[in-house]
């Protein structure tokens, strides 16, 4: 797939304003009236252009975009593949061009007269994206689980089927439009006469005529609701990713598609352990006893509390790699490591009996065994 940003022929920092400028300017060059020698090359470049600007004129399909090279972030998420950011009305008349009379609209204004933002509001329109939240605990984003959470969202009314009209069928074809929602006009524009397809007016798009309203829903054929959705989190996600649930957003009108449900994800923070990509950090606090003597000491993992042997004379600082005890990555088998690192600890107090019981072990040990210490002292002599 082009680059969106080569696509609109923008650099990467641009601004919304740019964006939107870019954009216009590539929609007008390849619109479809213009380009009659070569219509099919212009539909696609058309199609092109569009999927670029839903993208990009969107903060966070687009910075899903520039750090996964995918408007759903990580992709695999929510089960969905393909492209997230652009879907094809399913309107007819008009294939290959999402969104297009919208566009059209927005491009060329006035069409039909004044009523063309208000009309194509009543169009065949993608239900818009819901943001929310998902809270994790630390266990839940390393291993994954299944949530329930509940939205907000515009559903379809099921009383009307989404018409508006009276259990559905208390409606009647447009004349004007013989049911299309379209009609043509011919306008003067910049480009010269063009003959061009705009909403109906008679039926605002809708190819219908409601007799009598359903009252659920007063017309509208949406109603909102609460809903409880469940979501399936992928084992190793972590902080800051969106989970993408497909046709879980708003619900489309007139035969445009559902929008998607985006949920941050939240992780709380474990008391202990640390999270450094699929790898699981914690620092272990032993007495300098242990650190000399060596031994068994307790620490916490992703599946409870492990003993850990360490040898005799461990320094501070020493980690210790627990092999795939880590997070498992995610949508792999494997897994990252547990990394213990001990930190020697000194008691607070010493009395005169431990004194002279460490001047003892002092004097037993050959000074030549502090092999950096040595080193250190030696480069010292020669400064
Ligand atoms: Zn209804
Ligand atoms: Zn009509």
């Amino acid at each position: 797939m082009a680059d969106f940003y080569d696509v609109l022929g923008v650099p990467k920092n641009a601004t919304q304003d740019e964006i939107k400028s870019a954009y216009r300017k590539k929609a007008k060059q390849y619109h479809p009236d213009l380009n009659k020698d070569n219509p099919e090359v212009a539909a696609e470049k058309f199609k092109e252009v569009n999927e670029a600007y839903s993208v990009l004129s969107d903060e966070t399909k687009r910075r899903n975009y520039d750090t996964y090279g995918s408007a759903d972030g990580p992709t695999g998420f929510g089960g969905g593949s393909g492209f997230g950011g652009f879907r094809q009305s399913s309107q007819g008349g008009f294939s290959g061009f999402g969104g297009f009379s919208d566009i059209f609209g927005d491009l060329f204004g006035g069409f039909g007269g004044a009523s063309t933002r208000a009309s194509s509001a009543s169009q065949a329109r993608d239900g818009s994206d819901i943001e929310s939240t998902i809270n994790l605990t630390f266990k839940e984003a390393c291993f994954g689980c299944a949530k329930e959470i509940k939205i907000n969202r515009e559903e379809t009314c099921t009383h009307c089927k989404g018409t508006g009209a009276k259990n559905g069928t208390e409606y009647k074809t447009c004349t004007e439009c013989g049911g299309s929602g379209r009609v043509k006009y011919t306008q003067n524009t910049l480009f010269g006469q063009m003959t061009s397809v705009g909403v109906c007016k008679t039926c605002n798009g809708k190819g219908k005529i409601i007799k009598e309203k359903c009252s659920e829903c007063n017309g509208k054929g949406i109603n909102k609701v609460t809903r409880t959705i469940k979501v399936t989190v992928p084992a190793g996600i972590d902080e800051g990713q969106i989970l993408t649930l497909r046709g879980e957003g708003n619900s489309g009108i007139n035969g445009g598609y559902d929008g998607d449900l985006m949920l941050k994800v939240k992780v709380e923070k474990h008391p202990i352990l640390e999270r450094d990509g699929f790898d699981v950090k914690v620092e272990v606090p032993i007495p300098f006893t242990t650190s000399i003597l060596g031994g068994k000491i307790l620490i916490p993992s992703l599946e409870g509390k492990l003993e850990l042997t360490i040898p005799e004379l461990t320094q501070t600082g020493t980690t210790f790699k627990l092999k795939g005890k880590g997070i498992p990555v995610l949508r792999k088998s494997t897994r990252g490591d547990l990394l213990v690192t001990v930190k020697v600890e000194f008691p607070k107090n010493l009395d005169r009996k431990t004194k002279e019981a460490v001047k003892n072990l002092d004097s037993q040990f050959d000074q030549n065994q502090y092999e950096k210490y040595k080193k250190y002292v030696d480069k010292l002599k020669n400064l």
